[in-house]
């Protein structure tokens, strides 16, 4: 058997390393649709080798029910996940179809890692529920074991950055009572003694990190799925989906189709793992994924791998060495608690490659930058592996040895590659399909879909019996996408190839991807370019993020890394200035952007928020749709704007938006469609366009209400000038009264704008004077260059969401998927002024508003300011009186207070309401990277507390 250092010479050998530029010579994108051979997977039992293998000629597992209330297709992590707990919350008569058996095809040969700890408040609770059903929860309720092994996990960091990293983590882990510690070289040395910490900064040790084992999860799964009812059915392929159009146009799920006969339902859940496609191709849903090899491979024996440190839960010692995080001396009572425990399971992301502990071995692989696509996966793929590409593989054989050095002289025992489903930003696929009521998505799992398996299918059962998810899934959320980039085979390609090459990257928080740019762009779009934007990537949109004084940056074409034999770019002023900002400290641009945010508090800028969802809501019951939708009271005189909320049944928030009434009128314009009855016009962010467009649908459809909801993003630009100057600026360019009498905040007028005609509304996402110009996109361009000509001598500048970012948080605005989010109520967000709780009308979440304020709110959403000079961006700890009450949901600095500013939700530790008083009554530190910073407490906005600047008094 050869080493993995032979491997690797003998590749050198028969290949001349090339320039990274070009790659290991060409390789083509797709690879051959099926399985090459079969292989062993490194685990004592798979389900295949537990069954009859002729199973699979003698047709379904059991008859097919006439009818069912779910219907699961795919029996893999997720499927099984799904349907366990869809059980578990008392769903009768759910169904799941394996075309094969269950495992059969990615989970049986998954590595099974599960790692705690992710930048992600709501990831780690996924985690959590994952590791709670794996470690307690499946053989409490079946008596089997699912061959959860809590080794832990090694996290390296070989520079300051990745270390840095890590810290944020671990102070998020803080919050949810996840023990990790910081180690230095030694301390890891002690606790791994075949790594090699010469090159290391440091580790995070997680000590509950474990190994899930396929084939007894899902066996448990299974078991407590069918005991409490629900069905599973294997050998039994879905091969249609039978749509149906209700008496309201609406198409929805029928039946599930199989050659065993068909099953009647109103649910389908596609966990088809790398199938997914396929299936929604059945039923008319892009599924935007694509197929990847994927792979690990085994080494023979090693030894001195396998047992190597003592524990005690809580505070750490080992062979009585005291770790960072320890608060005090390591007792000799705690040394009496010790344990033998497996060495834990390594993920060195700087090299790219995890090595897990396997028995009396190890298992190694990575994330490649050429990684293999396969355009389709066979239907007969069952239990079934590729050859291992090593021009592929190779670059993690370096970096392995590089950490565990004996791995030179280890043998390879096998090799695992199997397919394995990407998606264009790693996240999961999930949620109500917009194309089709009744079709959910649980796939797309970027290698994750074991250690998120539990959460996330306790998340798709919650969405399916309740409308909604219990989390704030968005990041999962199939409506993320824009339904213009869902069915787009470049971008998805691009995409997703970008986002697998950079799984082990370390996440900063200004990164944007450099692949599927240029989807969407604005009317504005040449002109900023050429005055130096460098854009953000929102939704398929570029939108601006600030502007550069060295000139244009324009987003190129993506190089896939130089991989597949294209020219990697070499001089990218847009990648140079991405890359300038990989800090956790201030990015160096930071004073550009706080040249844009104080001439904005200081005269006027001119944002290009074209990017925005514009839609029209019109119709003879268009304003008993607004009433149930909007928490607020949008029905007022034509001619108001209102901001205000969208809420689930739940209280929760699923959009902050304005609403403008409109007068009815039998002429259709690009600034107002004809319509009888009422009609409203809505601004929402862009990013979250698609959530609001099938939000507000499918409470029309289900109310059934009528009236039409007309998408105009693309028709209309949105320019917004704000700032004290801005009145003057634009009193020169309208042919309308800019005075407080006539044109007060929270208005909106058609007027002219340089010649053109163009809705104003006074309006401010900044908090100043300003209006915002909603305009036909070819007039966008004329108006924009008459601002700018105007505004040259009051100081008017060009300004971007960085700026946005940091002007409204100084304001104390809300971000919806922030600060405010699905799981966030208004009334905790502070926004209960949103609210028409006063009035008598219903409104969707009106009845869960009032049950909260009835037993009083549990969390409250409160700003901080820090003094000293750090940085923070989100994740911090929350430190009151000594006890962590919550963590920081966004965070940026405010130049004109000068300070940073934070803002989380805090609890009470002891479960009670958390009151005003207990608010103002706290010592407050904010924890950042290990370190805790003081910060004061601010109930209303610590800028401009009495809102005058929006009114115009300064
Ligand atoms: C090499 C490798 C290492 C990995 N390591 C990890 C790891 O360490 N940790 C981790 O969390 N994840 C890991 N993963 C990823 C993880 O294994 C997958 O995300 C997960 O197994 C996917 O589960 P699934 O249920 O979505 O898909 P699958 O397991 O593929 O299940 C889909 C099922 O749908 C069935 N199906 C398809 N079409 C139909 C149809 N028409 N009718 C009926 N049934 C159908 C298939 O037969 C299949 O059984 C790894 C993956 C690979 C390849």
């Amino acid at each position: 058997m050869a080493s993995l250092s032979r491997a690797l010479r003998g590749i050198a050998a028969t290949r001349p390393r090339q320039s990274p530029a070009r790659g290991w010579g060409l390789r083509p994108l797709v690879s051959g649709p099926g399985p090459t051979s079969e292989k062993s997977v490194p685990y004592q039992r798979t389900l295949k080798e537990a069954e009859d293998a002729s199973a699979a000629a003698q047709g379904p597992s059991q008859p097919l029910p006439g009818t069912a209330s779910v219907v699961v297709i795919g029996g893999g992590s997720l499927g099984c996940q799904t349907l366990y707990h869809l059980a578990k919350l008392g769903v009768s008569g759910a169904v799941l179809l394996e075309r094969e058996r269950l495992t059969s095809g990615t989970t049986w040969h998954t590595a099974g890692l599960l790692w705690q700890l992710r930048p992600s408040d709501v990831e780690v609770e996924l985690l959590a529920h994952t590791r709670q059903v794996v470690s307690r929860e499946l053989e409490e309720e079946t008596g089997l074991h699912t061959g959860w092994i809590q080794n832990g996990g090694l996290f390296i960091a070989s520079s300051q950055q990745r270390l840095d990293e890590y810290k944020r983590l671990m102070s998020l882990g803080r919050v949810y009572g996840i023990e990790s510690h910081v180690l230095s070289p030694g301390e890891t040395k002690a606790l791994y003694p075949l790594m090699n910490v010469e090159d290391l900064y440091g580790t995070l040790y997680v000590p509950h990190d474990g190994t899930m084992d396929p084939a007894g999860t899902c066996t448990s799964l299974a078991r407590a799925a069918t005991t409490r009812g629900a069905q599973i059915i294997e050998n039994c392929p879905v091969t249609g989906i039978r749509v149906r159009t209700d008496d309201f146009g609406v198409r929805r799920v029928a039946a599930v189709e199989t050659e065993h006969g068909s099953i009647r339902t109103p649910c389908v859940i596609n966990c088809a793992g790398v199938w997914a496609r396929a299936v929604g191709r059945m039923a008319g849903v892009n599924v935007p994924l694509v197929a990847m090899h994927h792979a690990y491979v085994v080494t023979e024996r090693i030894e001195g791998i396998q047992v190597a440190m003592l524990s005690v839960s809580g505070p750490m010692c080992k062979m009585g060495l005291l770790v960072t995080g320890h608060s005090g001396r390591c007792e000799d009572e705690e040394v009496a608690q010790l344990q033998p425990e497996n060495m834990p399971n390594v993920r060195d992301h700087d090299a790219s490659v995890y090595l897990r502990l396997q028995g009396d071995a190890l298992s190694v692989g990575g994330y490649e930058t050429n990684p293999i696509f396969c355009e389709e996966v066979s239907d007969e793929f069952a239990f079934g592996l590729f050859d291992l590409d090593w021009d592929v593989f190779t670059q993690h054989i370096e970096g392995a040895i590089n950490r565990v050095p004996v791995l030179e002289k280890t043998g390879i025992k096998s090799t695992v590659c199997g397919p394995e489903s990407f998606t264009p930003d790693h996240k999961p696929l999930m949620g109500e399909a917009p194309e089709l009521r009744g079709f959910f998505l649980g796939c797309g799992f970027n290698s994750a879909g074991m250690m998120l398996g539990g959460g996330c299918g306790q998340q798709l059962a919650y969405w399916i019996v309740h409308g909604r998810p219990e989390k704030d899934m968005h990041s999962y959320d199939i409506r993320r996408f824009h339904r213009s980039l869902t069915g787009h085979g470049r971008w998805i390609r691009e995409r997703s190839h970008e986002a697998y090459a950079k799984n082990y990257s370390v996440v900063f928080p200004h990164d944007e991807p450099l692949a599927g740019r240029n989807m969407r762009t604005g009317p504005l779009h040449e002109e900023l370019r050429a005055r130096g934007c460098v854009f953000q990537e929102r939704h398929g949109w570029e939108r601006p993020g600030w502007f550069s004084a060295q000139g244009p940056a324009p987003v190129l074409p993506y190089d896939y890394c130089g991989a597949y034999g294209h020219r990697a770019r070499e001089d990218y002023a847009y990648g140079r200035l991405l890359g300038q900002e990989y800090t956790f400290s201030f990015p160096p641009h930071h004073d550009v952007i706080k040249k844009e945010c104080l001439a904005c508090r200081g005269a006027a800028a001119v944002f290009d928020m074209s990017y925005f969802g514009k839609f029209f809501l019109v119709g003879p019951d268009a304003r008993k749709a607004a009433d149930w939708l909007f928490s607020a009271d949008v029905s007022r005189p034509p001619g108001s704007t209102v901001y205000t909320c969208m809420l689930n049944h739940r209280g929760g928030t699923e959009s902050d938006l304005t609403v403008s009434r409109l007068a009815p009128g039998p002429q259709a314009s690009p600034l107002a469609p004809a319509f009888e009855g009422d009609g409203y016009y809505l601004a929402v962010g862009g990013a979250a366009a698609q959530h609001n467009w099938s939000h507000i649908r499918t409470v029309l459809q289900d109310r059934k209400f009528r009236c039409q909801l007309i998408d105009s993003s693309e028709d209309l630009g949105l320019i917004s000038v704000q700032g004290p100057a801005s009145r003057a600026v634009l009193q020169e360019l309208l042919e309308a009264d800019l005075s407080d009498d006539a044109f007060p905040f929270s208005t909106h007028k058609l007027v002219r704008a340089a010649g053109h005609l163009v809705r104003a509304v006074r309006l401010s996402f900044v908090g100043e004077l300003g209006w915002e110009l909603h305009a036909p996109r070819p007039s966008c361009l004329p108006v924009y260059q008459a601002l700018m000509t105007a505004g040259a001598k009051h100081g008017l500048v060009n300004a971007g969401y960085r700026a946005i970012d940091s002007l409204s948080i100084e304001k104390g605005y809300r971000h919806w998927h922030a600060d405010l989010r699905a799981d966030d109520s208004p009334l905790e967000a502070g926004l209960a002024f949103t609210c028409k709780l006063k009035s008598s009308v219903p409104f969707l979440g009106r009845e869960a508003l009032e049950k909260q304020r009835a037993e009083g709110l549990r969390r409250r959403l409160v700003g901080f300011t820090v003094d000293e000079k750090v940085s923070m961006f989100g994740l911090e700890a929350i430190w009151r009186n000594g006890q962590v009450v919550g963590h920081v949901r966004r965070a940026d600095f405010g130049f004109t207070i000068n300070k940073t500013l934070a803002y989380g939700y805090i609890r009470d530790p002891s479960g009670g309401p958390v009151s005003l008083d207990f608010v103002k009554s706290g010592d407050y530190a904010l924890e950042r990277m290990g370190v805790t910073h003081a910060a004061q407490a601010h109930l209303k906005s610590p800028f401009d507390p009495d809102n005058k600047r929006v009114k115009g008094v300064y």
